[in-house]
């Protein structure tokens, strides 16, 4: 079954099959490390990580690159102002970055490109550019692209440009929707500022010409999918493409994906609103970092989330169910054989649920044929109607869901001591909710020496001190569970 994607190019749904037949070639825009990422620029990473594994579930290799943007405005005014060089700036934040990648469990790419590294090619790219007559150097040094010299300049967000005024210049990376300008290529440095001493002038480049120059560098002049958050569509991926084909005159690339934002409130979450929550502000809050995987991902891609605090509740509780029933069918004690409604049941769970994310990654109805069949084994289980085969079957369609979910196995215990200890390198302590800290303080030996003493408490029938016991856990989040074969605890 092939993946069909919403092109934003052709504006159609449309199969994504390698074009050379053997691997989906894809460039995703990356993070700009001036600060810590929010929510709003992981939520696009996570729907770029959902498009990669469901590939991968449907058999297709991928080859991934992502540009990690480590020279800008910002990140040379950051560093200028703590007296530093921008690699010294940036490197925390970028370790921060892959930090939360790991957090919310995104696969890397196949491959990082960082800007600093490629700065020869992207000089090339503006020499080859001038040399088609499409780029030109101003009184300062700077070189701009000729919009003029590309007549399907709006191609890809199908803006009208019939008013543009020939020559009219804007010379910052990000600017506003309908000013489309002959755009910076190269900006000469001022003084002072972190340049490189190039053949085409002392300066620095741009940022649009930045990912046409690494995405071609290792995935060739034509590729497959390009993607990122909606807010690139233009100018940047507009520039992007300018650039590319002008050089090429060969299409840059096939298929463009563009993931909806974040907002809160009704409005984009974003630094400059001040509305937003970095990935570490909502751990050392309590919630885990599945629940925010989950959350991000589980509103399709082509829309947009309102993020709240009920819908990462909601994310909790899911999945909480899902891992009681994954460690409910393990532990079952089953009899041989087999249940043909069972067995239906999950043959119709993994249809729906991979013809949902080969319908443009519809994540929202991926998750609810899985449900559906949780609930039907969990009565067959009850019933005594639940068998030995069975439990393979459903297994193997939770261990399907989780290729591409991946919220099943808890890993939740190891990002949230990480958020603990960077909040207390960073003095962010008075951040951390107290349930949190009171629940990470007590190790596993005291809630068990806690849970014996419950036990030893009960068994002399000193009910005060064994309810006092547990209620002091249950207040930081520890849940125990009497059962016949003693007593089990987690942490919510
Ligand atoms: P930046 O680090 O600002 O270059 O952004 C990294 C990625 O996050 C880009 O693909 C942006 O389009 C995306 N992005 C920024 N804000 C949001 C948001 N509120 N929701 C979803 N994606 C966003
Ligand atoms: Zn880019």
């Amino acid at each position: 079954m092939p993946l069909r994607l919403f092109n934003t190019l052709t504006g159609q749904s449309e199969d994504l099959v390698p074009m050379d037949g053997k691997a989906i070639r894809m460039y995703a825009c990356g993070p700009t490390v001036y600060d810590y990422g929010h929510i709003g620029n992981f939520r696009t990473f996570l729907q770029i990580d959902v498009l990669r594994r469901t590939l991968q579930l449907l058999g297709v290799p991928v080859h991934h690159v992502m540009n990690i943007t480590d020279v800008d405005d910002k990140i040379i005014r950051n560093a200028a102002a703590q007296g530093i060089p921008i690699g010294e700036y940036t490197a925390p934040f970028e370790r921060a970055f892959f930090e939360d990648l790991d957090t919310l469990k995104i696969q890397r790419p196949e491959q990082f490109a960082r800007a600093t590294e490629h700065i020869a090619h992207m000089v090339e790219l503006i020499q080859e550019l001038a040399n088609a007559g499409a780029a030109y150097q101003t009184e300062d040094g700077s070189w701009y692209f000729r919009l003029a010299a590309f007549p399907e300049y709006g191609k890809l967000s199908k803006k009208d440009l019939s008013g543009i005024e020939d020559g009219a210049r804007v010379d910052v990376d990000e600017y506003e929707k309908d000013s489309a300008r002959d755009f910076a290529l190269w900006k000469a440095a001022k003084p002072g500022e972190t340049s490189w001493d190039t053949p085409i002038g002392r300066g620095r480049p741009g940022w649009h010409i930045e990912c046409s120059a690494m995405a071609m560098e290792y995935l060739g002049e034509s590729f497959d999918l390009h993607g990122g958050g909606e807010d690139l569509m233009f100018p940047h991926h507009e520039n992007e493409i300018a650039q590319s084909e002008t050089v090429t005159h060969k299409q840059f690339v096939r298929h463009w994906m563009h993931v909806r934002f974040l907002l809160v409130d009704g409005r984009k979450m974003s630094k400059s609103e001040g509305n937003f929550f970095t990935l570490r502000d909502l751990l050392l809050k309590g919630y885990k970092a599945s629940a925010i995987r989950l959350a991000l991902i589980s509103v399709p891609y082509r829309h947009q989330l309102n993020f709240t605090f009920d819908g990462l509740t909601e994310a909790t509780n899911a999945i909480d169910r899902l891992r009681t029933f994954h460690q409910r069918l393990i532990q079952a004690n089953l009899a041989p054989g087999s249940n043909p409604a069972i067995q239906a049941a999950s043959e119709i769970a993994q249809a729906g649920y991979l013809a949902a994310l080969s319908d443009d990654l519809n994540t929202a109805s991926a998750r609810a044929p899985i449900f559906d069949l949780i609930r039907a084994a969990n009565t067959a289980i009850d019933q005594g109607q639940f068998f030995a085969n069975d439990r393979e079957v459903v297994l193997s369609v939770l261990s399907s869901f989780d290729r591409v979910f991946d919220v099943i196995e808890d890993g939740d215990a190891e990002p949230t001591r990480r958020a603990l200890g960077w909040a207390k390198q960073a003095g962010r302590e008075t951040d951390i909710a107290p349930e949190l800290l009171a629940r990470e303080s007590l190790t596993d030996e005291a809630i068990d020496a806690l849970i014996a003493e419950r036990t030893q408490a009960k068994r002399q029938r000193n009910f005060a001190r064994a309810d006092e016991i547990r209620k002091h856990l249950a207040d930081i989040g520890i849940v125990i569970e009497d059962s016949k074969d003693g007593v089990r605890w987690k942490r919510k």
